[in-house]
């Protein structure tokens, strides 16, 4: 075993264990647990979208695609955009990819190398560290602070984490697991930041639309940006139309960029199955309403954990303003992968533990709360029980 270990890659031995997949398997297969640690929602897919890809995989649709995607799905993103955005959007900045993790793990391959760095603000999802960990890249974590008013980024602090070797800021907003939000003033003084110093910003929005604060989508770079900005939007469609398991997603690049992405697809994966696209079709198309549903249950999923964990002096949190996740803290927690492993045993709810998320995670814990009310009601007792159980 040794022998095949020491055989590997230095960047393939680097890459650490998810936190969430660990306790994700230690419990996945318990009678009635609530699962709360994946982000993802308990609906399947509606019809409207899984027919659309049903009849396109029975109508024979089943060849070799364009790389980049199926020009109607790319237009569809372009309209859908210029809907959201207010300004246009071409098919041309639109390429498919396998999940939004593909986007990302696309958009480091884009950007960095051997040996670079890439600054991202923390708590953050996993995933990005092992992304560019994969490609022989370092992260520098700026720790992000839980403040009287939420989670908070510290600008300079941002700004003073890069260095030399620095070739991009990962940005994830709205954050999981955080919920914190970057205003558009951040927004703009990141970008302003970025041109200056000549850095890339991956700018993962997939939760964009899941935000609680004024207006119907979150501050984004979208509104600001110009065509040759070095901004990499990773994005997907497993949230807002709950389709999680399809493993489809874009990159979304300068459109001067399309022939060097079209030849990363190829080299990757050759492409999304075309029958799967035909789903994003109807999504993009047809499928408003049922974005608005996951929005919506989201929003309630929200007030119920918040309320149910309010009265607790011993946790700590902020209202989230975006995504659909709550990272509250426990009072004198110190190792959250093995209460999330007792959480498990004792109150059959799944959370993810807070120190999967990298700096100022530990002590944490994160639900998500896109699930029915009755069933975020029940973790919630359950979780509540637990907790008066330990004093
Ligand atoms: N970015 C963030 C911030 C995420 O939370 C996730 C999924 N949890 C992804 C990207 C990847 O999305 P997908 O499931 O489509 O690969």
């Amino acid at each position: 075993m040794s022998d095949l270990y020491d055989g590997l890659t230095r960047s393939a031995r680097s890459l650490p264990e998810s936190g969430i997949v660990t306790v994700f398997n230690y419990g996945r297969t318990r009678d009635g647990l609530i699962p709360l640690w994946a982000g993802e929602g308990d609906s399947p897919t509606d019809p409207l979208i899984s027919d659309a890809a049903t009849r396109a995989l029975q109508d024979g649709q089943t060849f070799y695609t364009y790389q980049r995607g199926i020009p109607p799905l790319r237009e569809a993103l372009a309209a859908y955009f210029a809907n959201l955005y207010g300004r246009p959007f071409s098919m041309e900045q639109f390429n498919l990819t396998c999940g939004g993790m593909q986007a990302i793990q696309m958009a480091v391959q884009l950007v960095i190398g051997d040996g670079d760095e890439v600054v991202v603000p923390a708590p953050a999802w996993p995933n990005f560290e092992g992304a560019i960990l994969s490609r022989g890249g370092h992260v520098r974590f700026v720790p992000m602070a839980l403040g009287e008013r939420g989670w908070a980024l510290d600008l300079d602090r941002l700004f003073d984490a890069c260095g030399p070797k620095t070739r991009a800021l990962f940005i994830n907003s709205p954050s999981n697991p955080s919920g914190w939000t970057a205003s558009a003033g951040e927004l703009r003084a990141i970008l302003d930041f970025a041109r200056d110093r000549g850095l890339w910003i991956i700018a993962d929005e997939i939760y964009g639309r899941f935000y609680y604060g004024d207006g119907d989508v979150a501050p984004s770079f979208q509104t600001i940006r110009e065509d040759d900005d070095r901004i990499l939007f990773v994005q997907t469609f497993s949230k807002n139309w709950a389709m999680t398991g399809w493993r489809m997603g874009w990159l979304q690049a300068p459109p001067s960029l399309g022939q060097i992405i079209e030849n990363h697809i190829q080299y990757n994966t050759s492409g999304v199955p075309t029958f799967l696209q035909a789903g994003g079709v109807a999504a993009l198309t047809d499928g408003a309403a049922i974005a608005q549903a996951q929005i919506e249950k989201a929003a309630d999923g929200r007030q119920i954990v918040c309320d149910a964990l309010q009265p607790y002096n011993r946790i700590r949190f902020a209202r989230p303003d975006g995504a659909f996740y709550l990272l509250f803290g426990i009072e004198g927690e110190t190792d959250s992968l093995q209460s999330a492993l007792k959480l498990v045993d004792e109150a059959n709810i799944g959370l993810a533990p807070g120190s999967a998320f990298g700096p100022g995670g530990e002590g944490h814990f994160r639900i998500c709360y896109l699930r029915s009310a009755d069933q975020l009601r029940t973790a919630m007792a359950r979780l509540t029980d637990w907790l008066d159980r330990q004093i």
